[in-house]
């Protein structure tokens, strides 16, 4: 069986070798053992020049994030980032990119239990995994809001059974559910804050939630997007499903106030807001359409598809970015109320959301436009 290889002792540079080499370089020799040593230093030659090409597969791993699973029977590496994949041979002048086939290049190779890559090749495995951006805006933070918190418990679930109840407590799985999605979105996009608005379970204001997200630093060109996630309750305890909503369009917010802008602009903030509020909107919209499709692809055969929804939810309509509410499931009922209890399940709910929201940074970041 394959392992995932992310710790750096197992693929050590035997330091007694490089130790052995530099001495052998600066010796100064006398004439007795002057051929064998230029013998010696002929033989160590390739290994000294590769040495200095190459270097440890494993500080290329701790560099940039990428996993390898390693084979070691076989000699077989499959090295893997986001959507990419790459295997490899130790040996062989090639890498297999999942999508294209054969690439050739500097094999990789062994000495002594260290895995080495060429320069070269490491150049070609960083084009795949890490694609020069196209120019225009990017997302350079995405915040996570588990909704309610501390003394605000959210909605709850009670189901007996016998002499069984279970609670769930809506609070405590979208914390869950967040915790979760936020080691997801950390491990594939390291190039972007990912910001909680509560990783316990503390209480916090409705307001509280988006001025934490206004507050996050961005670069020049950078978007923040905005994701609370909540659980849903119903009188009818039939009523079952994920859902996601955005701000209609009709609501128009004061995005831009008069300080935001120029004195000569002001005559124009009116105007501004609109296009700034279509412009969320959209963005809103293709947020939300890939995080529900990323719901049917993760959980649609366990829950049901209640769509996409408008409404000026407070904790969205404050939020001066791209902003979604997931609604992630029906405590009231009592089958999903179980599916939330689950861990796994939370992990698929994280799963969908995670889908959706890369699916939205690759379509934001390459394309620069939002129209759905
Ligand atoms: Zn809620």
């Amino acid at each position: 069986m394959a392992a995932v290889i992310k710790s750096q002792k197992q693929f050590t540079i035997p330091r007694e070798r490089r130790a052995v080499l530099a001495a052998s370089a600066g010796t100064r020799l006398c004439r007795a053992f002057a051929w064998p040593a230029f013998l010696c230093l002929f033989l160590l030659c390739p290994v000294f020049v590769f040495s200095a090409e190459s270097r440890a597969l494993v500080k290329f791993l701790d560099e940039s994030g990428v996993e390898l699973s390693w084979e070691p029977y076989l000699e077989t590496g499959r090295l893997s980032f986001g959507y990419q994949t790459v295997s490899f041979r130790v040996g062989e002048p090639w890498i297999l990119l999942d999508s294209e086939g054969k690439i050739p290049c500097e094999a990789l190779r062994k000495t002594g239990g260290t895995l080495l890559i060429p320069e070269t090749t490491e150049k070609v495995l960083r084009e795949i995994f890490f694609p020069p951006r196209p120019e225009g805006p990017r997302i350079g933070a995405i915040f996570i809001d588990p909704g309610h918190g501390g003394k605000d418990p959210g909605t709850i679930g009670r189901h007996t059974s016998g002499e069984k109840t279970l609670t769930v407590s809506e609070k405590d799985i979208v914390l869950d559910t967040a915790l979760i999605l936020g080691g997801m979105l950390k491990k594939r996009f390291a190039d972007k804050q990912i910001v909680f608005s509560r990783t316990t379970d503390v209480y916090l204001t409705l307001e509280e939630r988006p001025e934490r997200a206004h507050a996050v630093k961005l670069q020049e060109g950078e978007a923040i997007i905005f994701v609370s996630i909540h659980a849903n309750a119903s009188l009818n305890p039939k009523a079952r499903g994920y859902e996601v909503w955005y701000l209609p369009s009709s609501y128009r917010r004061d995005l831009l106030t008069e300080k935001d802008v120029e004195a000569d602009n002001r005559e124009i903030l009116p105007i501004m807001n609109v296009m700034l509020e279509e412009e969320f909107t959209q963005e809103s919209i293709l947020l939300a359409q890939n995080i529900l499709k990323g719901f049917d692809a993760c959980v649609g055969s366990l829950s049901e598809n209640r769509g996409l929804k408008d409404e000026s939810w407070f904790v969205v309509r404050k939020a001066r970015m791209p902003s979604v509410l997931v609604e992630i499931g029906f405590v009231t009922n009592p089958d999903e109320a179980k599916l939330l209890c689950d861990r796994n399940h939370l992990q698929k709910i994280a799963q969908a959301i995670y889908t959706g929201i890369d699916n939205f940074v690759r379509q934001f970041e390459g394309k620069g436009v939002f129209v759905p």
